[in-house]
């Protein structure tokens, strides 16, 4: 487990993927009844934007770095309204300390980190926040131990760090698990994109599986067979709640101009 996220947060691929969050949690507060977000593969939660790990990469200065002083569509205001304390604190917070900022008491959520020193940092992170537990497993074992949520309304976030040469193969067979256990959920998936990954695999597989309006939404910041390069990334999102890629489509030529995105496409694996 060598991939530390303190190198990477805060950059264009956060902002999408938790831009897609936001909206994706702000869909499930428009009910009164709660739900359960279990985000998968955690992190610590909070980053440090002048640590010496995030200032040698300075990739954040190219993704949330970007929007510092600029005039924001009301989409975007809105997520950004939500990390602009901690930025003017030169920090970022992770997907876990996003999400527990705005649950409300009838919300809850697992947070499972597998790294044993990111587990106490994210617990640290998080222990102001009720209705918050903090898991320390193997996530696709966490997904399986607690989905169906009790709720029956419920996220899960999906943010592996590749690391492993098979996790495209582990994702096609966990989606089958997924849509056996709670085929209502939204599942949020967020994967790289290099030329010698099985994206297109799993695409398909993520068709065949035939959950409602799983749509799938891309930013490149380089050609997508460039070799040697991360050229961009996306995120599959199962069972998407309805306006929220709508939302996200119309800002995309916002989320291009500001990141110097070569192209942020967008399709419906299946129908909306
Ligand atoms: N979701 C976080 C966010 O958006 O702020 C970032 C997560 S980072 C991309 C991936 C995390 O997964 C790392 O902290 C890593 O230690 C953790 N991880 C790696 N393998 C894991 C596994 N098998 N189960 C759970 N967590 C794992």
């Amino acid at each position: 487990m060598n991939y530390r996220h303190i190198y990477h947060a805060g950059n264009f691929a956060d902002v999408m993927k938790h831009l897609v969050l936001f909206h994706v949690i702000d869909h499930f507060k428009k009910k009164d009844t709660g739900f359960c977000a279990l985000d998968a593969h955690a992190g610590i939660g909070l980053y440090d934007l002048a640590s010496i790990e995030a200032q040698k990469t300075g990739e954040w200065q190219s993704g949330i770095g970007r929007f510092d002083s600029v005039e924001s569509p009301t989409d975007f205001a809105l997520f950004q309204n939500e990390i602009k304390d901690d930025l003017t604190q030169h920090r970022y917070p992770g997907s876990p300390l996003q999400i527990a900022r705005v649950l409300r008491p009838q919300d809850r959520m697992i947070a499972n980190e597998l790294h044993p020193q990111d587990v106490e940092d994210l617990k640290n992170n998080l222990r102001p926040f009720r209705n918050v537990r903090v898991d320390n497993k193997d996530a696709y074992e966490c997904i399986r131990a607690n989905i169906p949520p009790a709720e029956k309304r419920g996220l899960i976030l999906i943010d592996p760090p590749f690391e492993k040469k098979d996790e495209f193969d582990i994702l096609i067979r966990q989606m089958k698990e997924w849509k056996k256990r709670f085929s209502t959920g939204v599942f949020l998936l967020w994967y790289p994109i290099k030329p010698h990954l099985a994206i297109d695999d799993m695409k398909d597989a993520a068709r065949e599986l035939g959950l409602s309006r799983t749509w799938c939404f891309e930013t490149l910041k380089y050609p997508r067979y460039q070799t040697q390069t991360f050229n961009g990334c996306g995120v599959i999102l199962f069972n998407a709640p309805f306006q929220v890629p709508e939302r996200i489509e119309a800002l995309r030529p916002f989320l291009a101009s500001r990141m110097d995105l070569i192209e942020a496409p967008c399709e419906w694996l299946t129908p909306p």
